[in-house]
């Protein structure tokens, strides 16, 4: 599969966009959905997608949708800080089946990191329960900023 493959409309992403099958959102509006990995890398792993636009990747996207999808990965970012307290976080954006990208709609990780825990390999997370990430999903959404 190449970088510059058609767009999937069946791709787990626009599924969820779709209502479905299930995540546990963090919060959304009009343009971007953030939600948690599944498989989460660490305690805390979000996902943050544009709701607008059917690009695979970064070289794809629009920038005004780029825009707002960083602008939301900062203001989940934050909130994360706060509600989990990392010491630190890695922001991942995985191009193309040899960039390990394995859901072709672009997206933005936020993993959040301390440097007494090991991170899970990429595609090597087990399952969370989707008890656990919804109580997660909640301490985070409660220290969002107001929109800016
Ligand atoms: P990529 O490999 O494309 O950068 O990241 C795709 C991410 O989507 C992975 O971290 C994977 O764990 C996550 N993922 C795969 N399937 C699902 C799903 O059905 N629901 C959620 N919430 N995340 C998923």
């Amino acid at each position: 599969m190449t970088l510059h493959a058609p767009y999937d409309a069946d791709n787990i992403f626009a599924r969820i966009l779709r209502g479905e099958i299930p995540a546990v959102k963090v919060w959304e509006d009009d343009h971007v959905l953030v939600f948690m990995d599944v498989f989460p890398q660490s305690e805390g792993h979000v996902l943050v997608i544009a709701k607008t636009s059917t690009a695979r990747n970064l070289l794809e996207i629009e920038p005004e949708v780029l825009n707002r999808v960083v602008a939301a990965t900062q203001r989940t970012a934050r909130a994360l800080e706060k509600a989990l307290k990392p010491e630190g976080f890695q922001i991942m954006q995985l191009n193309g089946e040899a960039g390990g990208q394995t859901v072709f709609h672009l997206h933005f990780h936020i993993i959040p990191r301390w440097s007494d825990r090991s991170m899970k390999g990429h595609g090597h997370a087990p399952m969370a329960e989707p008890a656990v990430l919804k109580a997660l999903a909640e301490r985070i959404a409660a220290e969002l900023e107001p929109a800016g």
